[in-house]
């Protein structure tokens, strides 16, 4: 037949080898890229389009739309022609009468191409891997932004492919070690190095399980120390279970001997694994056991366990052995210098840090944090102490001191006897009008109680002086300088506690202001909800409404909740102010409801500290109630760095809220750090995609692709998507064209009053207008 086959590029053995390293061929389609190849369809107007890789013999579709087949032969490939000029899109408008087509089968017969455009996909530095092309029946043209979108589309598919890429297995395995390196230099002890290896483990090896255990010389057994696994609960119980099995105790003196990986890679047939199916009942399929050692005899062992038969083959094993000698190495140097750091670092009587601990500490801390707290507490009475009872009175009221410090200080603090008769006390990310509340309350309370000296109990006057980082001092001396004169200025004025200096005082009273005005607002009803509705983008119908808090103000009129929420979350006055939130959301569903509307759902916001709380879930059950409602009324949101903090409470109250069918998103998607991972251990029902990427997204191409990214994934993980902050026609066509499944934003209404919300469920085609 005479039609021209391709030619081959120049580099070709680098292509292959670039296409191999992507991992991409034979593998299932992919939302992500199915839809890249949907949006070049709708916008060239054409009815096929394919994201078709170039392998050796073979184009191989990734993606296809309008086309049944799966791979054609190289020979009759259009995309093979156009990778030659890989900077170029490469157009043929009618191939019936282009010679080196007219006579190719793909013409004469099945699908019958005429027009062909095609921009090459270069992932690497050399050649394409293949193409992003549309197809059509009938012989036509591209305009100039048809060929534009196809040359933006085609970035996305290669930023697409770099995406996987970069998730796939080696990279992640590099990434691992890495962090690994960077997790010794940084870590003072031990069991975090061990826990933080294993987690690393979890999150980059790609493995389903993996835990650290310690030789216990005389018996030769080994003890888990460290572990983790694909779902935390049950990692501790299975190290442990799997610590003291067979195989397991069989191993010990094996690798001891031999100092070399034990290797299983299929776990349901290795004799060593005993009766026990522990294994495989959590679909621990292949695994090794890597040496520690320390001086050259064996510390511990490294396990790691995947989910997949012969999962560590020789490059695997080889990084392996590269990342147990790497934790060796830590645990050796944090052995050696913990002995004498301990006594340079800690007072001997509290076991606090010491100054230089202290500094230490914060040294470590300063470089994440923004700002902090620290709380000078002088003892100036303990000499009179001493005088009366004894120099061991001083002793035990120092430890007593030390317990009580570290029992009300917040998780994060650093508390530390900086000299014989000044403790400190550093919170960071701590605010002054916050933390003067703590300090005269909780701390005072606490430190104020009595003293046991012996059979006696004695009270022990105290004074408190706070300074705030980095504004009063960058430095512990600065700090505790200015906390020391603060403690000088409160004495001065008979008081217990001061903060240093007068600015942070004046926003400490601003603060206290303001916070005061809202506790009467609060009490004064002032507080309001709006409603923003939440469109379906397929249907153009409302399909919910968020609730958004309002305060009208006697003499400011509406205050945004930007000025008043840090004021109320700080505060604690979020619980009750939330609470009210929440039940007029559930009276105005039931209005609207009993005037014949068809209501939707209403989203609440909520924060941490809400769901933190211990009646949050019998009030909402207690208001269903009285309004003779059921949990379809109401769905909360949270945002993605509220679901960061105190994690296992907010996973108890997430958990109770989906037993009772109230559905929950994810608000601010893409804002926080939250790895997948995490995500789908999450009992969520939706994901609000954030402002900030709906505005780049159809400007930025990576940002394209990363929504797309987001949608699909949330898809996989049968999540709904809302895009937040939706203000035009073009972002709401693009948001459709990825299948996002809802909008929100000031393209259909801005957050209006309950009334105006219920006009537009009466009429809504006036004010949402569907595409
Ligand atoms: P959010 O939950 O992310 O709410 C979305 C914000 O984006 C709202 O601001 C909304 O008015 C605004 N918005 C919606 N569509 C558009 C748009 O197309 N363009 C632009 N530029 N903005 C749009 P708002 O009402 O000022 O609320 C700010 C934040 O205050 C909320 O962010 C939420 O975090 C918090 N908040 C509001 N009400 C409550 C509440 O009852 N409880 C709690 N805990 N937080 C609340
Ligand atoms: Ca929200
Ligand atoms: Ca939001």
């Amino acid at each position: 037949m005479a039609y021209t086959a391709p030619d081959v590029p120049a580099d070709e053995r680098e292509r292959l080898a670039e296409l191999a390293a992507l991992d991409v061929l034979d593998t299932a389609a992919e939302e992500s890229f199915d839809s890249l190849a949907r949006l070049a369809a709708y916008i060239c107007g054409t009815p096929i389009s394919l994201v078709s890789l170039i392998d050796a013999e073979r184009q191989w579709f990734k993606a296809r739309v309008g086309l049944s087949v799966t791979e054609t032969p190289r020979e009759i490939s259009f995309c093979g022609h156009a990778i030659i000029d890989p900077d170029r899109i490469f157009i043929v408008a009618d191939a019936s009468k282009d010679e080196r087509f007219r006579e190719n089968p793909l013409v004469t017969g099945d699908p019958d191409i005429r027009f062909y455009a095609g921009m090459p996909l270069k992932t690497g530095e050399g050649s394409a891997v293949g193409t992003l092309c549309v197809i059509d029946r009938v012989p036509r043209e591209l305009t100039a932004v048809q060929e534009d979108a196809l040359v933006t589309l085609s970035n996305a598919v290669v930023t697409q492919l770099n995406l996987r890429r970069r998730l796939s297995r080696h990279e992640q395995y590099y990434a691992m070690l890495a962090r690994v390196g960077a997790m010794i230099a940084r870590i003072t002890d031990i069991e975090s190095l061990c826990s933080e290896a294993c987690h690393t483990g979890i999150e980059l090896g790609g493995l389903r399980m993996a835990w650290i255990g310690r030789l216990d010389p005389p018996s030769g057994n080994i003890h888990p120390i460290a572990w983790a696994a694909w779902e935390e609960r049950i990692a501790e119980p299975m190290a442990r279970s799997m610590a003291s099995d067979p195989l397991q105790r069989a191993l010990a003196p094996a690798i001891a001997a031999s100092k070399r990986p034990m290797v299983s890679n299929d776990l349901t047939i290795d004799p060593r694994t005993g009766a026990s199916g522990i294994r495989r009942r959590h679909g621990l399929l292949a695994s090794v056991a890597l040496p520690l050692t320390v001086d050259d005899v064996l510390w511990g062992t490294m396990n790691l366990y995947a989910g997949r038969k012969n999962f560590f083959d020789a490059f695997y094993l080889d990084r392996a052995r590269e990342l147990a000698m790497d934790i060796s190495f830590g645990i050796d140097r944090l052995q050696k210098t913990r002995d004498i750091n301990y006594l340079s670092f800690h007072d001997t009587v509290t076991g606090l840090p010491n100054q230089a601990g202290f500094e230490d500490k914060f040294q470590t801390l300063a470089p994440q944090i923004h700002c902090g707290c620290l709380l000078a507490v002088g003892m100036e009475q303990l000499d009179q102490v001493g005088a009366a009872y004894g120099a061991g009175a001083i002793d035990s009221v120092l430890k007593e001191v030390a317990q009580r410090l570290q029992a009300h200080a917040p998780d994060r603090a650093i508390v530390a006897l900086v000299r014989r008769r000044l403790f400190a006390l550093f919170v960071p990310e701590e605010e002054p009008a916050n933390f003067s509340r703590f300090a005269t309350q909780r701390l005072a309370e606490a430190l104020t109680l009595p003293y046991s000296v012996g059979d006696e109990q004695m009270g022990c006057a105290i004074q408190l002086g706070a300074s705030f980082y980095p504004d009063d001092g960058e430095t512990i001396g600065a700090l505790l300088t200015s906390a020391e004169r603060a403690i000088q200025s409160a004495r001065n004025l008979h008081q217990m506690f001061r903060f240093y200096n007068e600015k942070t005082d004046e926003t400490t009273a601003a603060q206290l202001r303001l916070e005061g005005e809202l506790r009467k607002a609060i009490s004064r009803g002032e507080l309001t909800n709006y409603y923003q509705p939440k469109i379906d983008l397929a249907s153009g119908k409302i399909v919910g409404a968020e609730a958004l808090m309002r305060w009208l103000h006697p003499e400011r009129g509406l205050v945004s909740p930007a000025e008043f929420i840090p004021v109320l979350e700080s505060s604690g006055l979020i619980l009750e102010a939330g609470r009210q939130a929440i039940a007029r959301a559930i009276i105005d569903f039931c209005t609207w409801r009993d005037a014949g509307l068809d209501t939707p759902r209403i989203a609440v916001n909520v924060t941490a500290l809400q769901l933190c709380d211990g009646n949050f879930i019998t009030d909402i059950q207690r208001n269903l109630a009285a309004a003779m409602c059921n949990s379809a009324a109401l769905s909360i949101e949270l945002t993605e760095s509220s679901l960061m903090t105190e994690a296992p409470l907010v996973m108890d109250a997430l958990q109770a809220l989906r037993e009772i069918g109230i559905v929950i998103a994810i608000d601010d998607f893409g804002t926080g750090y939250s790895s997948l991972a995490y995500l789908v251990t999450l009992p969520i029902d939706e994901l609000k995609i954030d402002r900030a990427f709906v505005i780049r997204m159809t400007t930025e191409p990576a940002y394209m692709g990363l929504v797309n990214t987001i949608i699909s994934l949330a898809h996989n993980l049968n999540l709904k998507v809302v895009a937040e902050g939706v203000e035009s026609g073009a972002q709401a066509d693009l948001l459709r064209l990825l299948r996002c499944d809802q909008a929100q934003g000031y393209l259909y209404s801005k957050p209006v009053s309950a009334d105006v919300f219920a006009g537009m469920l009466v009429s809504p085609h006036q004010i949402c207008n569907p595409a």
